[in-house]
C-alpha cells in the first residue's frame, strides 16, 4: 500500500504562495491506486470506519491497517471517495512527526570516505520536525546563512507502533513502512558547531516522500538499492545491504533510549558520494535539481532554491 497526503490543487495560488508550505490546505492522507488516490477518512467514514485526517492520525490508531483496506475497498468498488491525481498537489507522507532520528555514519564505504572510523553503535543525531517538506517544496536557504548545502540519499522508516524498549528481532513490527529521503545539510554550520542539530535542521533541509510505502510492499529492507542524482548526474549508489546497522537494529537501539511514535521519522543513513568529500567538492546552488531514489520505494527530486 502506497499511503501519501495530498492537498487540493488550488490554480489560482501564486507561486510563491504554493511553494510556502504553510500556505495551502492542510494536507490530507490517501493510498495510491489504479483507479486513483482514496482519500481514506472520507470513503472510511462511508464504509463505516473511523479515519483520521492526516497519515499521523492513522498511524496513531492501532487498527490502521485494517481500516484503511477497508476504506480502500469500499472506494474500490464504489467511487466514493475516490480522487483524480490530476486536480491533487503532494505534501509530505508525515508533514507533523514528533521525532526525525537520523544516524550518521551508517554505510561501511561512508564512513571509510570521510576518515572516520566504523562506529560500535549507531551515532544518532536529529533533524527538528519543521525540516520536514514534501516532494513538490523546494529546499530554500539564504546563501548568507550557509554556503555549503549538501546531499544525502537516505532510506527512511515511518513508526507505525509505539517502540519502548524492542528487540531487534520484533523491530521491523513497530514499522509501518519506508520512504524517501534527503537529509539536506549545511555543511559548513554542522562541522563549524561541533555538533550537527543547527546544520541538519534548517527549515526544509528533510525533503521526504513520495510515498509511505508499507513494509509488506517494500519486502526485505535491506537490499534495496539507493541513488542520488544532482542535475541528471548519478554521484551516490549503492544498495542497503552495506548498512553497517540494519532498520531492525536501529528501532531497536533507539527504543531503549526514548520512545518511537507512530508517524516518527527514522533517517537510516547514507551511502558514499555526498558533494563535501567529493573531489572536487560538489555544493548545491540556486537552480540545482536533486533526485533520491530507493528501489521499490519511488523516486523524490527536490528543487534547490537561494533566498
Ligand atoms: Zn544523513
Amino acid at each position: 500500500m502506497r499511503i501519501g497526503q495530498y492537498t487540493d490543487s488550488d490554480t489560482t495560488r501564486t507561486d510563491s504562495e504554493s511553494t510556502a508550505d504553510a500556505a495551502g490546505t492542510d494536507p490530507w492522507v490517501g493510498v495510491a491506486t489504479d483507479d486513483g488516490v482514496v482519500d481514506l477518512a472520507t470513503a472510511g467514514a462511508a464504509a463505516g470506519v473511523d479515519i483520521g485526517p492526516k497519515t499521523s492520525d492513522l498511524l496513531a490508531d492501532w487498527e490502521w491497517r485494517r481500516k484503511a483496506d477497508l476504506a480502500v475497498e469500499y472506494a474500490e468498488s464504489t467511487g466514493v471517495g475516490l480522487r483524480d491525481p490530476a486536480d491533487l498537489d503532494r505534501a509530505a507522507p508525515v508533514d507533523d512527526p514528533q521525532k526525525v532520528v537520523c544516524v550518521g555514519l551508517n554505510y561501511r564505504d561512508h564512513a571509510e570516505e570521510g576518515d572516520n572510523e566504523i562506529p560500535d553503535e549507531p551515532v544518532l543525531f536529529s533533524k527538528f520536525p519543521t525540516s520536514v517538506v514534501g516532494p513538490e517544496d523546494a529546499v530554500r536557504w539564504d546563501p548568507d546563512y550557509t554556503e555549503k548545502v549538501d546531499y544525502e540519499a537516505e532510506l527512511v522508516a515511518v513508526i507505525g507502533e509505539r517502540a519502548r524498549r524492542v528487540d531487534p528481532e520484533d523491530a521491523l513490527d513497530h514499522v509501518a513502512g519506508f520512504t524517501v529521503g534527503n537529509d539536506v545539510s549545511a555543511r559548513d554550520l554542522q562541522h563549524g558547531d561541533g555538533q550537527w542539530v543547527r546544520g541538519k535542521s534548517l527549515d526544509t533541509f528533510a525533503p521526504t516522500g513520495p510515498d509511505l510505502v508499507t513494509t509488506d510492499e517494500v519486502g526485505d529492507p535491506h537490499d534495496l538499492n539507493i541513488f542520488a542524482e544532482v542535475n541528471g548526474e548519478r554521484l551516490q549508489e549503492s544498495s542497503t545491504e552495506n548498512l553497517i546497522f540494519g532498520v531492525d537494529e536501529l528501532i531497536s537501539f533507539c527504543s531503549r533510549a526514548f520512545t518511537l511514535e507512530p508517524g516518527d521519522l527514522v533517517f537510516t543513513g547514507t551511502p558514499p558520494g555526498v558533494g563535501v568529500y567529493r573531489e572536487p567538492p560538489v555544493l548545491l546552488g540556486d537552480g540545482d535539481r536533486v533526485t533520491i531514489g530507493v528501489e521499490g520505494v519511488g523516486e523524490l527530486t527536490s528543487e534547490f532554491e537561494t533566498e
